[in-house]
């Protein structure tokens, strides 16, 4: 690890004014906020990241959940992963992001983890933290050793021929299929970022993952209203705990005489980015909750599918993945 300058923030403008300095907002990024530094510091011990100053951010007071007048819930960026799991506002409207929450990493992990860092948690690819192996998204114009190498894990869709990673994050899904807004603080501005505009496909860029800027602080994450509907996250993996997604699904639904009414559906652990899919969505829409309708909408969904070497099982894995949490969502058996 390298030496580093480490500051505590007290405010807002405090924390920002300090990050701006910053080259890139993400990879290579001279300054770094931590919130629960799981991320961070294992990416700094291992010399991916190698900020000059790292700030401080756990004094800032964004650690509330609050529900708003429209019905919808504003969760503060430092929310950690366990408290928001554990909301009684999120188990009872919000099933999906508990559910995909408590399926991420370790309950002491969790404790820890908050809801900006969560968002900005960087890829698992085995190369991306092995400074000894080309990368392009640890180094822009290095080559991607992935797409003739290990790439079991990696992504099948929105892939570029620059990078194969996938997005880790479970609890992004979940926000996909809610239709979350980020809430940046800039440096002159603030902005609400739609989830689905907020991560970015790899294209020739993939060290810019997200809309993030310079300086840029998440303050927080709004969800729109429940929809009165049922919603469900199921995490397909290696084993049962400790692990990332191989496959996993996100979908909130709403059905009206046995006809769906409200539809969304996300894709973890095969994306680049957490996976909405608008056309098995529109496979479903006004459709009846059965076994055929389902598969229907799983074809769609990982129709544009482009394998990798060894990650050929992952379009059929998503697909069964898709069609039980739509089942387990309707309570078909
Ligand atoms: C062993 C292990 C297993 C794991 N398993 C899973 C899993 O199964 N599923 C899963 O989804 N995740 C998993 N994780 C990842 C874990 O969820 C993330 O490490 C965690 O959510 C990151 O949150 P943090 O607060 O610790 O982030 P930090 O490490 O503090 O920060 C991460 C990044 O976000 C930036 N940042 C943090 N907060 C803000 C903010 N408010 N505004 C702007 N920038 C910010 C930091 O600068 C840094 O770049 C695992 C992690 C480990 C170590
Ligand atoms: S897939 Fe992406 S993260 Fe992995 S080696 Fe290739 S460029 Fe790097």
């Amino acid at each position: 690890m390298n030496t580093f300058e480490f500051a505590r923030a007290n405010d807002i403008s405090q924390a920002i004014a300090a990050a701006a300095r910053s080259g890139t907002a993400q990879q290579g990024a001279q300054v770094r906020f931590i919130a629960g530094g799981t991320t961070l510091v294992d990416l700094m011990k291992l010399n991916v990241e190698r900020p000059r100053q790292v700030i401080d951010i756990n004094g800032l007071s964004l650690d509330r959940v609050e529900t708003l007048p429209d019905g919808g819930l504003k969760i503060g960026a430092l929310v950690r992963n366990s408290d928001l799991a554990h909301h009684p506002v999120v188990e009872r409207d919000y099933a999906v992001l508990s559910e995909a929450l408590l399926s991420g990493a370790s309950g002491q992990l969790r404790n820890m983890a908050t809801t900006g860092g969560n968002l900005l948690q960087r890829t698992r690819c085995v190369y991306f933290r092995d400074t000894a192996m080309p990368c392009n998204k640890r180094e822009p114009g290095s080559g991607c050793s992935a797409i003739d190498g290990y790439n079991r894990n990696l992504a099948i869709l929105g892939t570029s021929e620059h990078c194969i990673a996938t997005n880790p994050s479970d609890m992004s899904v979940a926000l996909a299929a809610l239709e979350a807004t980020i809430h940046i603080q800039g440096v002159k501005v603030e902005r609400s970022v739609p989830i689905h505009d907020f991560f970015l496909l790899p294209g020739v860029t993939p060290d810019r993952e997200t809309v993030m800027q310079p300086g840029d602080l998440i303050t927080h994450v709004t969800l729109p209203a429940p929809t009165g509907g049922k919603s469900v996250y199921l995490k397909l993996r290696d084993r049962a705990s400790y692990e990332f997604a191989l496959a996993s699904a996100a979908v909130v639904v709403r059905t009206e005489a046995n006809q769906f009414k409200h539809i969304r559906i996300a894709l973890g652990g095969v994306g680049t980015k957490p996976w909405r899919c608008f056309d098995a969505e529109k496979a479903l829409e006004g459709k009846s909750p059965n076994e055929t309708n389902f598969r229907n909408a799983a074809e769609a969904a990982l129709r544009d599918a482009k394998p990798q070497s060894e990650n050929g099982f992952k379009v059929e894995l998503a697909r069964r993945c898709l069609v039980h949490a739509l089942k387990s969502a309707t309570e078909i058996a």
